[in-house]
């Protein structure tokens, strides 16, 4: 390929970027190359089906308009995927030929009512968490804020033993409840119903304790040998995960695991790169998948959880009944999370049952009183500091990084770090870390000396205040 071709490329691939925003970007184009191109056509690779399709069904103009705005004359992307790809190892006691093969074709996408029994019997037998029969993709509702995270982990859940693996690890990360929990659930009693794969669900405290309580039990290698008999691990709040060995155990499983083909699913309450306490290769390993925000959940999506909610509860309750408007107010009142929304259906429930009496609107009002939050602020992140920061000021977010000492580096720099330390809950050390690798005092110093500008420089604290508005908007 010529300088030319790799120069308009990566135009196209800036394009593309701040077109879509550097999330989508790189959950879905960071793996895309380019293999050729001819005068009206354009052949670009990626390594899997599904980001294919994916791109195919939801950015192939966008992909054509950021080729053609470098190179007007080309009227077709063709996007094939790559064939260096990494297949899954069938299991050792389980050939791929002599396995049954079910004939409904694809992995049984709903969870049947009989299949509960056994799955969670299994399940636990081989160690895992407990898993609620309730949180399954049939109760999942999707929304705006999920489509990319459900869509990944329905892929995961139908995969069958000795499919290419799609996109390894699927990494999921969002505020507390909207919806993690759910989702990794779903994907483990989908995965498990069928009899070919086994799909292992851990907390991340159960892999800590599993993995503790072998060590001290001398069977840590049994341990091992499990975790590695497992078709799909998933492991849910990895931020919890805590402790030197333990962390030297779980990178050793990772590798062991994807290098194996097998697919590895992890939910966290932040993305990878924010995983303080993790080493820099795990990090890097778990960012190397596919990582997929959820955001917080829109009114649409509030109003089709409770209705959900109310649906399933009627199973049990026949005479239960939340008129429409009700539902509405909830939607509109109740932001803050799904665990709240799940706690209001309760409460009504109760209430009605208690008191035999119908749900009204007046009745809703009181119950969930205390349900109703301000607004959950926005999670910020340090990425989006830098890069609000430098678009202000006219640097580089490299030169925020930078050891560079100019005036019109380093005061844009301190007014990030400031913004880090009062608008993130990351400590000093790791803003310095996440600063090109800078001591703990260095941060301290730029937040007091913000600080102390900004009491008095009244030029200075409007700019603050703008930044912080556009950080949290
Ligand atoms: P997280 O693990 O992200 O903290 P959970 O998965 O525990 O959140 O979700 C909290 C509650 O909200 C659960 O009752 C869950 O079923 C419900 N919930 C969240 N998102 C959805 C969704 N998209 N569809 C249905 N229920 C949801
Ligand atoms: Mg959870």
């Amino acid at each position: 390929m010529t300088n030319i071709e790799q120069d308009r490329w990566s135009r196209v691939k800036g394009r593309l970027r701040s077109s879509v925003g550097e999330d989508v970007y790189s959950s879905w184009f960071a793996r895309m190359d380019l293999e050729s191109v001819q005068s009206e056509s354009v052949h670009l690779s990626v390594p899997t089906r599904f980001l294919k399709s994916w791109i195919q069904t939801h950015y192939s103009d966008r992909v054509l308009s950021c080729w053609q705005a470098e190179m007007p004359q080309v009227h077709r992307v063709d996007l094939t995927v790559r064939t260096a790809m990494r297949c899954a190892s069938p299991a050792k006691d389980a050939p791929v030929a002599a396995e049954p093969r079910r004939d409904d074709g694809r992995a049984a996408p709903e969870l049947r009512a009989t299949a509960i029994a056994p799955v969670s019997a299994t399940h636990e037998a081989l160690g895992g968490s407990p898993l609620d029969p309730r949180l399954t993709f049939g109760s999942f509702v999707i929304g705006r804020s999920n489509t990319l995270a459900h869509a990944a982990a329905r892929q995961v859940a139908e995969g069958r033993r000795g499919d290419p693996v799609m996109f390894n690890p699927l990494y999921i990360h969002s505020g507390v409840g909207l919806g993690k929990t759910h989702l990794l659930q779903a994907v483990t009693w989908a995965g498990n119903s069928g009899t070919e794969r086994k799909v292992l669900y851990l907390t991340a405290e159960k892999f800590m304790y599993g993995f503790v309580a072998a060590l001290k039990s001398q069977t840590a290698l049994a341990f091992k040998e499990a975790l590695r008999g497992i078709d799909v691990l998933v492991i849910d709040d990895l931020q919890f995960l805590q402790g030197k060995t333990t962390q030297a155990e779980f990178c050793h499983t990772l590798n062991a695991l994807i290098d194996a083909g097998r697919q590895v699913v992890i939910a966290a309450d932040r993305p990878p790169s924010d995983l303080e306490s993790l080493d820099e290769r795990v990090r890097s390993r778990l960012a190397g998948g596919l990582v997929v925000e959820m955001a917080s959940l829109g009114e649409d999506l509030r109003l089709g959880i409770l209705k959900s909610r109310v649906t399933a509860a009627r199973a049990h309750h026949a005479s239960f009944d939340v008129p429409l408007p009700v539902l509405e107010y909830l939607a509109r009142t109740i932001t803050h999370n799904g665990r709240d929304l799940e706690g209001a259906i309760n409460r009504l429930l109760a209430h009605s049952k208690l008191n035999a009496q119908p749900v009204t609107l007046e009745m809703a009002e009181r119950e969930i009183r205390d349900l109703v939050r301000p607004q959950e602020p926005k999670r910020i992140k340090i990425e989006d500091i830098q890069r609000v920061v430098a678009r202000q000021y006219n640097v580089s977010r490299s030169d925020l990084l930078s050891s560079r000492r100019t005036a019109n580096v380093v005061r844009p720099r301190q007014v990030a770090m400031y913004l880090a330390k009062t608008l993130t809950l990351r400590s000093l050390p790791e803003i310095g870390r996440r600063f090109g690798g800078r001591d703990h005092t260095t941060v301290l110093h730029a937040v007091r000396k913000i600080e102390g500008l900004v009491a008095k420089d009244t030029a200075l604290s409007d700019e603050v205040e703008l930044l912080k508005r556009q950080l949290q908007e």
